[in-house]
């Protein structure tokens, strides 16, 4: 059934695709002189109906929930503008696109190189012949690897100072809401997907399911930054990361003071959290954002800005003063 769900999406998607191909962009194409690119567009459009679909779907669930029943009423809106145009950035693709630019040719060297000196990789589906061969089944280990892979990457992004300082502008929004999942250092994003395709490279995903993969772990993590009162109840919360567990995870002072401390780290699966002891299953709203962000008596708070440009830029002065910092304390240490 999903299967026949999903090739009734891409028929629909495919003949938008061609109509507003003929209609809008072949003319522009034609008269700015630019049909030497003309496949590559028509290519790319697809991904990015497919991003406007997501991201029109997503709002039209989503936003009357934050309308109807809030978990925190803000006086304005202001500070989600930046996270809408996080979310564009993001589902449009274009951070993926300079990862497939700057990366792609390393990925296609590492795969081959692979496949020459028979390095030992796993593919996860060939385990159990019969079994996980089954695409359901296949995809559900995929998933579950993946989504292991994202807990550890999530916990090394609050354990380490410079990675910290990149992940903290996803933290820094202190109005969660449906828009806030995308909320991240570019670099991280592009760190991010790097890690995520080598795994993949390596224990076997096929590209067609990787990328239902990703859509999937997407529509999950917006419905989680969601500024509305969903109860999974004590079953699925423990199935899935709800809103609340993530919610607690963005708490200042519970879910995470900067490197030190943290809980609820899981991306789709609350399981490796409770495997490791992070799962914090308190349900008591909080405010989130970053302590420092506050006032307090050692002046006002840090600021990380309100736009993209310079939330994404102070990320980088802030790994600047990190690094100098350490690389004075460097020789003190060493002549001790
Ligand atoms: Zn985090
Ligand atoms: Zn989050």
């Amino acid at each position: 059934m999903v299967t026949e769900i999903l090739s009734q999406l891409d028929g629909l998607i495919a003949s938008i695709q061609t109509n507003l191909y003929v209609d809008v962009v072949q003319p522009v194409l034609f008269h700015t002189h630019l049909m030497d690119y003309d496949e590559d567009i028509y290519d790319a459009l697809y991904w990015v109906i497919v991003a406007v679909f997501e991201i029109v779907v997503t709002y039209a669930v989503l936003r009357p929930l934050e309308a109807l029943r809030p978990i925190e009423r803000w006086s304005d809106r202001k500070s989600v503008r930046a996270d809408v145009w996080y979310t564009w950035i993001a589902k449009l693709g274009i951070v993926n696109m300079l990862f497939f630019v700057f990366l792609q040719p390393f990925f296609n060297h590492l795969e081959t190189w692979m496949q020459v000196h028979n390095v030992w990789n796993v593919n996860l589906d060939e385990m159990w012949p019969g079994v996980t061969d089954q695409p359901v089944v296949s995809f559900l280990l995929y998933l579950v690897a993946l989504d292991f892979a994202g807990y550890w990457y999530h916990r090394w992004q609050h354990r380490f100072g410079v990675w910290w300082e990149l992940h903290a502008v996803h933290h820094s929004q202190r109005q969660m809401s449906l828009w806030n999942d995308d909320r991240n250092h570019f670099v991280d994003d592009v760190i991010q997907a790097a890690f995520l395709a080598a795994l993949a490279l390596l224990i076997g995903v096929q590209p067609g399911q990787f990328v239902v993969l990703v859509a999937i772990s997407n529509g999950l993590q917006s419905v989680q930054h969601v500024n509305a009162r969903l109860r999974y109840g004590w079953m699925l919360e423990r199935l899935i990361v709800s809103p609340t567990f993530h919610r607690r995870h963005h708490a200042m002072e519970y879910g995470h003071t900067g490197t030190a401390y943290g809980c609820n780290f899981g991306v789709l699966l609350p399981w490796w959290d409770m495997l490791f002891k992070t799962a914090s299953w308190d349900r008591s709203v909080e405010p989130t954002g970053i302590t420092d962000q506050l006032a307090g008596a050692a002046g006002p708070g840090r600021a990380y800005g309100e736009g993209v440009w310079a939330q994404q830029w102070l990320a980088l002065e802030r790994i600047y003063v990190r690094v100098r910092r350490a690389v004075r304390r460097a020789p003190a240490t060493e002549a001790a």
